[in-house]
């Protein structure tokens, strides 16, 4: 049976995404001809905005979950409507009911990992610090240079843990006096809060926020492009304002400072992959450039897709929770513009992508012919 939310809850939504934001809508459909979606299927964010602006969105259709939130559409939207706090808002709504389409179903499970144990992999909070076993990495204190913060990825799993790895190992051989909060850590909360759960994001958040208060963290180093965006433009929300750095940013800073010496040879042809939250989002497109141009021998190619249309590989929004199936897969399409760019390696820096990459590569049986790395890998390959 078809779900409908209540009209006026669908006008409050409308609201609080920004006034008149659904209603600005003239349908002219740019935002359909950019989105991912359709070439891989038919989704129509233009169709979910008119719903919505008649009170009419189905609460119970997949259609809403599919967002992934990479900003692509509101690029071109020349009505500024605001595409992705609305659909996250019309998300809300669901939470808020209970009702999900089977494929959301496991986003609910989640919310109760990230309550109970600060992350969404179902993961002991007391092993969140393993990932540093036998590497010289000690707790961050008050009056360190910066805290290092590998998201729930790096922490726990066994693909992502060399990304965090990697990173501590640069950092040591840097010098830098950096330090880690382990089991004190939370998710950041970035896509339980795209996936419509605000209360969990909320309870995340404040507590992420009064452990960094009450540790004197003043400066958070992050692997993930998705706790980047979050601490940097979501939690001055709740009135705090942290330094936070990307680790493509701070690379390129150890590089010019002398304190990061690249002197071996890379001698591969790499692609890099605009992660969406670190590029659309964020702007972030030259520095991680600017680090593999300075690796000796190592040969830089652009996909035919790159920097502010790059393609998303399907994993924001709360989408890397949820089964996208074969033949639905943006980064199955990503994993062959890299190749058919003739690079070697497809280097990025988010685990989101990292992950979904991974299960490209060896379900297309490109094993043999493309590995993916995070940028930590390659840097920590040639100092
Ligand atoms: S933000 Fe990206 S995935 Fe979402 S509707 Fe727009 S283009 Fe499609
Ligand atoms: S691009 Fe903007 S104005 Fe055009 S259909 Fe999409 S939401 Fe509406």
């Amino acid at each position: 049976m078809e779900t409908v939310a209540p009209y006026k809850e669908i006008i409050d939504v409308i609201k609080a995404s920004g006034g008149d934001a659904f209603k600005r809508c003239f349908q002219c459909g740019l935002c359909d001809v950019v989105c991912p979606w359709n070439r891989v299927t038919t989704f129509s964010m233009r169709k979910l905005v008119r719903e919505a602006t008649f009170g009419l969105t189905d609460i119970e259709s997949e259609e809403m979950w599919r967002c992934t939130t990479c900003g692509r559409c509101p690029q071109q939207c020349p009505r500024d409507v605001k595409q992705i706090e609305s659909g996250v808002a019309l998300r809300r709504i669901a939470t808020e009911y209970g009702v999900f389409p089977p494929s959301v179903k496991p986003i609910r499970t989640i919310s109760g990992s990230l309550v109970g144990e600060g992350n969404p992999l179902n993961e002991e909070r007391k092993k969140r610090a393993d990932w540093a076993a036998g590497l010289s990495v000690k707790t961050f204190t008050e009056g360190m240079e910066i805290l290092y913060f590998p998201d729930c990825y790096c922490s726990y799993d066994s693909r992502l843990r060399k990304v965090a790895r990697a990173t501590a190992d640069i950092l040591n051989r840097a010098g830098v006096d950096f330090g880690i909060l382990g089991a004190l850590e939370n998710c950041c909360g970035e896509s339980i809060r795209k996936a419509g759960d605000e209360e969990v994001f909320k309870r995340l958040a404040k507590e992420n926020i009064k452990t960094f208060i009450d540790h004197g963290v003043k400066k958070i180093l992050v692997s993930s492009p998705h706790c980047y965006h979050t601490f940097k433009n979501e939690y001055p929300e709740f009135m705090v304002n942290f330094e936070v750095v990307h680790i493509s940013q701070y690379l390129i800073q150890l590089i010019n400072e002398g304190r990061l010496e690249l002197t071996k040879e890379y001698g591969k042809k790499v692609t890099w992959h605009d992660p969406c939250y670190l590029g659309r989002h964020n702007g972030i497109y030259d520095e991680p450039r600017e680090v593999l141009k300075r690796i000796p021998g190592l040969v830089l190619n652009e996909m035919a897709e790159s920097r502010v249309d790059s393609l998303c590989c399907g994993g924001g929004g709360g989408r890397i929770w949820m089964e996208t199936p074969k033949g639905e897969r943006f980064c199955d399409l990503r994993i062959g513009q890299a190749i058919d760019c003739g690079a070697e390696v497809l280097v990025t820096a988010c685990p989101y992508c990292i992950t979904n990459f991974e299960d490209s590569r060896l379900t297309l049986g490109h094993g043999e012919v493309i590995e993916i790395k995070d940028i930590t890998e390659i840097v920590g390959e040639v100092i």
